[in-house]
């Protein structure tokens, strides 16, 4: 008799389990949605019709929609304010950029997300500016065919700047052409054109060292994304795309991680920064760890490691890491004088409001917040949820002429990380662990997480299906503008060698 792995046993007892509960949970919402719509038939709060006092939240994030959640029962308009319509499931879009999963699977439409919320409105447009004395916020946005931007002032009661984070390339913005970051979903299709771009290209090319350049895949940064992006890699090469190729084997590819830190993940206890290294070896990744980048060129990178300079040539840079705060924090800076740290974060009090401005709070990745440790809290998902809903329950409680706790208070519900497929690492409180049972807990919550009941099915179906087959049916390279900016910088490169 054949004995079927535990590791199997245990994927599709879960998997059948949360299809299970999926299933469950859909008819009841669809059931609760029907009738919580003939008892609702009413006119949406508009933007600008309705007397109640107004809370502008500018961010549909992790810590803007928490915030307007949390509004939901309370006698207040709720007005967000978003420049894309749709809420980004991040942390998965190193998938995107690996055609894992598809863009639209990580995103929900803010809209969608709020439609039975009665007292909120949504606005898509960017908050460009914030005048605290008239209690307003200054909104561009553009309709199709419209040159210049349409320019809205809006009042505020209340404000919530939940405007997040973007890119730092530590004063060398130069090197972002040639080595996009992942942030938003157009890095993240970006990055997977010019991945796939570069097997396809080294395919045709018979210049072996040009051929070798095109299969040399460099990383900066060994934190969860750098790590989760070499590990999707590793197994794109390895395992995806073994067959798909005649002229090349793409298992030749060699994939880097620099890393300034002496070990990846450093966030991470230092016994699970080992094992990832352990799962990444497995992988075939290279780590260059206590290494820094001096230079970023079209064919290559120089690094630095004490004393010791050296050089890879590469076509493909990838950046993960650094990491600052939106323009609007610098602005709301300038007109309240509040302060920010070197990231342009802005620093809050404990309550989350800024200095002399009770009624303007500045929360998730854009916050400075380090009350409670002396250091700033990290940008992850759960500090931006927590600090939401904290925020939302303060202006709440107001509202209603109750009192609040005067401080928020972070509790950290631990870090998870994967490394390819089956392999994880998990720091959850006292409990740290890695290997197949950190890669459920891992797919579990991620799963859990995603906004939209349908993305979390057709995730979970993907992500079983690439399982089984170790296909990534998302292969494609799209155009971007900055796609074409990097094969013209290309082919200038060829033409120097
Ligand atoms: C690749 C990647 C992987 C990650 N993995 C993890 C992980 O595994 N676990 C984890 O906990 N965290 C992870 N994070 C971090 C996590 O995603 C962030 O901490 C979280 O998104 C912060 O929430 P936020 O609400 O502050 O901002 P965001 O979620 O970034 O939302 C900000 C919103 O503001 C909007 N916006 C910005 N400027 C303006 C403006 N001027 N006007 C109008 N709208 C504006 C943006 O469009 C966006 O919708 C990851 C981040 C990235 C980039």
């Amino acid at each position: 008799m054949k004995i079927i792995p535990v590791q199997v046993v245990c994927f599709f007892s879960g998997f059948h389990l949360i299809v299970r509960t999926a299933r469950l949970a859909n008819s009841f919402s669809a059931k609760a949605g029907t009738w919580y719509k003939q008892r609702t038939i009413e006119k949406e709060s508009t933007v600008s019709d309705s007397k109640r006092k107004r809370v502008i939240i500018v961010g549909g994030g992790f810590g803007g929609l928490q915030a307007a959640k949390v509004l939901r029962h309370i006698d207040v308009d709720v007005l967000l304010i978003d420049r894309r319509n749709f809420h980004l499931f991040q942390p998965l879009l190193y998938q995107v950029a690996t055609g894992g999963l598809s863009p639209a699977n990580i995103a929900a439409p803010i809209r969608g997300i709020l439609r039975r919320q009665r007292n909120a409105s949504v606005v898509l447009g960017e908050v460009v500016g914030v005048d605290p004395t008239a209690k307003t916020v200054e909104v561009h946005s553009a309709e199709p065919g419209e040159v210049k931007p349409h320019i809205e002032r809006l009042h505020f009661d209340w404000l919530i700047v939940a405007a997040g984070a973007t890119h730092s390339y530590f004063g060398h913005n130069e090197w972002a052409a040639i080595a996009p970051g992942l942030k938003t979903i157009e890095d993240a299709t970006e990055i997977r054109g010019r991945v796939f771009s570069a097997f396809e290209a080294a395919e045709y090319e018979t210049d072996t060292q040009r051929r070798s350049d095109l299969l040399t895949f460099v990383i900066i940064g060994g934190g969860p994304t750098g790590v989760e992006l070499a590990g999707a890699i590793a197994e794109l090469a390895r395992k995806t795309l073994r067959n798909d190729f005649r002229n090349i084997n793409p298992r030749d590819a060699r994939i880097v991680i620099v890393d300034g830190q002496s070990r990846v993940l450093s966030n991470f206890d230092e016994v699970l920064s080992k094992k990832a290294e352990v799962s990444l070896h497995k992988l075939g990744v290279e780590l260059q760890p206590n290494t820094v980048v001096s230079a970023i060129h079209p064919d290559s990178v120089e690094l630095k490691s004490g004393d010791l300079a050296t050089r890879i040539r590469t076509r493909t840079v990838l950046w993960a890491a650094g990491v600052g705060a939106v323009p609007l924090g610098r602005k709301l800076a300038e007109a309240t004088g509040v302060e920010v740290d070197r990231g342009g974060r802005v620093l809050v009090q404990p309550n989350l409001s800024i200095s002399g401005y009770p009624e303007i709070f500045v929360i998730g990745d854009l916050a400075n917040c380090s009350h409670q440790t002396g250091k700033p809290l990290p940008g992850v998902a759960q500090v931006a949820m927590q600090q939401g809903k904290f925020v939302g329950r303060l202006i709440s409680n107001q509202i209603r002429g109750k009192s609040s706790e005067s401080s928020f208070r972070y509790h950290d519900k631990g870090s998870l990380a994967t490394i390819g497929r089956s392999a994880a690492v998990a720091d959850v409180g006292k409990m740290k662990f890695s290997g197949f049972l950190a890669w459920m807990l891992w797919l579990l919550v991620h799963i859990m997480s995603i906004a939209q009941f349908q993305n979390r099915v057709l995730v979970l179906l993907q992500w079983a299906w690439n399982y089984v087959t170790f296909n990534r049916s998302a292969r494609l390279i799209t155009e971007s503008p900055h796609l074409k900016k990097s094969v013209a910088i290309q082919a200038e490169a060829n033409k120097a060698n």
